[in-house]
């Protein structure tokens, strides 16, 4: 079983995508603050992260630069979730980093077929 992490401050959001991914057959871990996402990322290894971008304490952008500067966690794939549906931000978003660029309100299938396709990415690169 796959583990996600999803690392979102609105308690809604959290639990509405929470559900989707255990229904999808996913372990579902939560993080509520940019600090706390970090942490559960280096305790628990998630194969996924569903990251937003607006999170107190720490961003959504911090923390993948702190994921991609630590060579254990640099190859864990990163979703960014973001409630800008502005033009031009999903270019910002694959500059930062991010694996790729979910836009809120979610539409669920597109996110199932993206986790999909990351998570087959990384078994590919393993398989090399
Ligand atoms: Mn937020």
């Amino acid at each position: 079983m796959k583990t996600i992490l999803v690392a979102e401050d609105n308690v809604v959001n959290r639990e509405l995508i929470r559900e989707m991914l255990e229904a999808w057959g996913f372990r579902v871990l939560e993080a509520t603050d940019g600090e706390h996402a970090f942490a559960t990322i280096k305790a628990e290894r998630p194969d996924l992260v569903l990251m937003d971008i607006q999170m107190p304490r720490e961003d959504g952008v911090s923390v993948l630069r702190r994921l991609r500067l630590d060579a254990k966690l640099a190859a864990i794939p990163v979703l960014a979730l973001t409630a800008y549906a502005m033009r031009g931000d999903s270019d910002k978003a694959l500059a930062a980093g991010f694996n790729a660029y979910i836009t809120k309100p979610i539409d669920m299938p597109s996110l199932h077929r993206e986790i999909t396709r990351q998570l087959e990415v990384i078994s590919c690169q393993a398989a090399n």
